[in-house]
């Protein structure tokens, strides 16, 4: 298991996280609606850091800390070993919400747990393309973003789980798109791997405000935000009136105690720019549309994904503190056993 050691303030740290061995019970009651899972794939997600705030009354985002001393929990992929809920059986596949840890009892939820039915596609991009980060791009880019062909689209952190798929769905809806990402490498891979139409390193840029002009000459229609931070505020001078910003996540800010202000968000008035956050959470009930929609796509080599895997339950703190400093190229998980 992957313990939570405490509440963390700052950078998250691979020592605010321990591994611990204990013994599970290899069945489950039955009738108790519950079923025991062996975790093949776990998920390395930003918002898991979210989870590791003190909980705080006034801040929403720390409504489901982790507890101390417990294993921490988020999205993988499972395969059903003891059951005692009625549409579960052994051998059954499935994702969705597990502890970090080799063994799992779960209450399966609908929208939080789904059956894996196709087997034909790699049951890893369950954590990703086909999972929760794949809904995300989803969800964020057809439903907030509202694109049109030929639209103008920016998108941050653009070479993560996330950010690949709402390229590879902007160039699908004819849009002008570029990436931001932090290496030489992430940006090839923008460029030459998933068809962006141009890239840039943000960590080379000393004006990012210039490399957005240089990028976007007539301005950006969507901005699909990943980062927030100081990219966002140089993102707000480039968008053009009436754009659609998705705010997706923040990452710049998660391990901040004091975030950083924006500093040109005022302008969003005067562009009438339309912002907004969203959840994954709220669109899951989605999902058999979103399957229909993507997996034609990957069977005809039409998407690709790129992931980071890490072997092993012990590897999994370090892939995990590895998101905030940019290490994982591609969507970032960790195996825990092959069957
Ligand atoms: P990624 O696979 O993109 O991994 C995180 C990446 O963020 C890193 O590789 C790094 O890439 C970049 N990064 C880390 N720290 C910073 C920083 N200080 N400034 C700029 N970039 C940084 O993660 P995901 O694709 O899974 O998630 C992307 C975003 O989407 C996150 O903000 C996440 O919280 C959000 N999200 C929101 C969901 C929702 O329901 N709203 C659901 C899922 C994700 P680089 O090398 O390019 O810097």
């Amino acid at each position: 298991q992957v313990i939570f050691r405490d509440y963390v303030t700052g950078f998250l740290s691979e020592s605010d996280l321990l591994i611990n061995s204990t013994t599970v019970n290899l069945k489950v009651p039955a009738g108790s609606m519950t079923a025991l899972v062996k975790n093949l794939y776990l998920s390395c997600d930003p918002y898991m850091r979210n989870r590791m705030r003190k909980p705080d009354p006034s801040s929403p985002a720390t409504a489901l800390s982790f507890i101390p001393g417990k294993p921490i929990s988020g999205f993988g992929v499972s395969k059903v070993v003891d059951s005692g809920h009625p549409d579960y059986k052994e051998g059954d596949l499935l994702w969705g919400a597990v502890g970090w840890e080799e063994y799992s009892v779960i209450t399966p939820i609908p929208n939080l747990h789904f059956k894996i039915h196709h087997t034909d596609v790699p049951l890893s991009h369950y954590t990703g393309l086909l999972g929760m980060p794949g809904m995300t791009a989803y969800a964020g880019f057809y439903e907030i973003c509202s694109p049109k062909k030929g639209e103008t689209v920016f998108v941050s952190a653009a070479s993560g789980a996330v950010g690949q798929l709402v390229g590879q769905f902007a160039k699908l809806m004819g849009c002008y798109v570029v990436g931001s990402a932090g290496s030489k490498e992430k940006v090839d891979l923008l460029k030459n791997k998933f068809g962006f139409d141009d890239a840039f390193n943000y960590k080379e840029e000393s004006d990012l405000n210039a490399a957005l002009k240089r990028c976007f000459p007539v301005g950006i229609d969507i901005y699909f935000e990943n980062v927030g931070g100081p990219m966002l505020d140089a993102v707000i001078l480039n968008m053009r009136p009436h754009g659609r910003i998705a705010a997706c996540g923040m990452i710049s800010q998660y391990n901040l105690q004091i975030p950083e202000a924006v500093y040109n968000l005022w302008l969003i008035t005067y562009k009438r720019i339309c912002i907004q956050g969203f959840n994954t959470i709220d669109y899951l009930h989605k999902y058999s549309e979103f399957l229909e929609f993507v997996l034609p796509y990957l069977r005809e080599g039409k998407i690709t994904y790129v992931e980071d895997v890490a072997d092993g339950l012990e590897s999994a703190p370090a892939a995990l503190v590895g998101l905030f400093h940019g290490k994982n190229v591609g969507k970032q998980l960790v195996v825990v056993s092959r069957d």
